[in-house]
């Protein structure tokens, strides 16, 4: 079920309990600022989240929003994690999904980052 972009912060979303520990991940890395982890179901053979650990609901949300620091720990750990997985010399993919058209379904701001094959278009069309 996608998500409204504009709708107040959620605190009991999947990720904030994966924050809180309430719920396990796969973490891949983590700073002040973000956690990335492995996606519960992979669209592609590496398919990892990154999510700033402020409460935000979407990329229109943080990007409004996040303080300096936050944004900025946020995007290293993004460039880190697919460094660190040796995904820049073959190529990568980052998508966030926001609101009801991007069909954004966590309502706390994620990038994905896919890699591991060649990934084709950007979109489908139609
Ligand atoms: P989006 O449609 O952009 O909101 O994507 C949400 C993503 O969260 C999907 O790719 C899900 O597979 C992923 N997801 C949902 N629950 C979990 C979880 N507990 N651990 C890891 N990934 C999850």
């Amino acid at each position: 079920m996608a998500i409204d972009a504009t709708q107040p912060y959620d605190d009991d979303n999947i990720f904030a309990k994966i924050l809180r520990g309430e719920i396990p991940n796969q973490t891949v890395y983590e700073n002040d600022h973000a956690l990335a982890f492995h996606d519960i179901n992979p669209q592609a053979p590496h398919h990892i989240l990154v999510i700033p650990k402020g409460r935000y609901v979407s990329w229109d949300d943080f990007s409004a929003n996040a303080t300096e620091s936050e944004i900025v720990g946020f995007v290293h750990a993004v460039g880190h994690v697919a460094r660190s997985a040796g995904m820049v010399e073959p190529g990568y993919r980052l998508l966030a999904n926001v609101g009801k058209d991007g069909h954004q379904e966590v309502p706390h701001l994620h990038v994905h980052i896919f890699a591991g094959k060649p990934l084709g278009p950007m979109l489908l069309k139609g």
